[in-house]
């Protein structure tokens, strides 16, 4: 099978209805912490403050949250450093700082080197999958080493992501660690994006029209 081939299959794939329902699964989770009575430690990757605020509001009341700002992804610096700017004028506006942020050493240039190899990918292929787990994974080993009960990322909000993918990833990762679990979610069903687009609204937060690295720049 070439490449394009295999592309064309994975997208008529996605368009299947055997679909495991995370969304489902997450507000079941979450129903079962809150009966237990603890309030967990979760790493929540946030990629931007767009995708990041819903799944903050949803996770509250469950989890006691630290954000991890863990995006050398995100190209040129100006824009990264723009991004983390605006998440951080959200935490501070909405949540008083009462949420902790995790913010990476920054290397946009090595990144963009390593995702050469899918320069010419479409978006949403094999070059955003190893994007999703390389930052994934790196998330993923500090919430086990740091003690966190569980780790996810906000990425599933996305709709130009594929939410089957980065969950798949997710709990194949879960299998590496051995502390900490993986949330399973869905973060744009049940209205997510209209609540986000109404946080971003009232806020007056910044919305990038690309995903990150250079190649998805020059794609606009
Ligand atoms: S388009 Fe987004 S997810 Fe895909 S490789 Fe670029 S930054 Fe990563």
């Amino acid at each position: 099978m070439t490449d394009r081939e295999e592309y064309i299959a994975y997208i008529q794939g996605r368009k299947s209805s055997a679909k495991r329902n995370y969304h489902k699964e997450s507000l079941k989770c979450m129903e079962q912490i809150r009966a237990s009575g603890e309030k967990p430690r979760i790493l929540l990757h946030a990629c931007c403050v767009v995708c990041a605020c819903w799944p903050m509001e949803l996770l509250a009341d469950t989890f006691d949250i630290t954000l991890m700002y863990h995006n050398s992804n995100i190209w040129p610096q100006e824009e990264y450093d723009h991004r983390l700017a605006e998440l951080k004028r959200y935490l501070k506006e909405r949540w008083n700082d009462s949420i902790s942020l995790i913010v990476t050493p920054y290397d946009g240039t090595q990144y963009m080197q390593d995702l050469a190899f899918g320069k010419d990918d479409p978006e949403g292929w094999k070059r955003c999958f190893w994007c999703y787990e390389k930052r994934m994974d790196e998330c993923f080993r500090y919430a086990d080493e740091n003690g966190y009960d569980w780790f996810t990322t906000v990425m599933t909000f996305s709709r130009q992501k594929d939410s089957q993918k980065l969950n798949e990833i997710g709990l194949k990762l879960q299998q590496k660690y051995t502390h900490t679990k993986y949330f399973c979610s869905d973060f744009k069903k049940a209205d997510g994006q209209v609540r986000s687009n109404a946080i971003c609204e009232e806020y007056n937060l910044y919305k990038q029209n690309y995903c990150g690295c250079i190649y998805s720049l020059r794609s606009e």
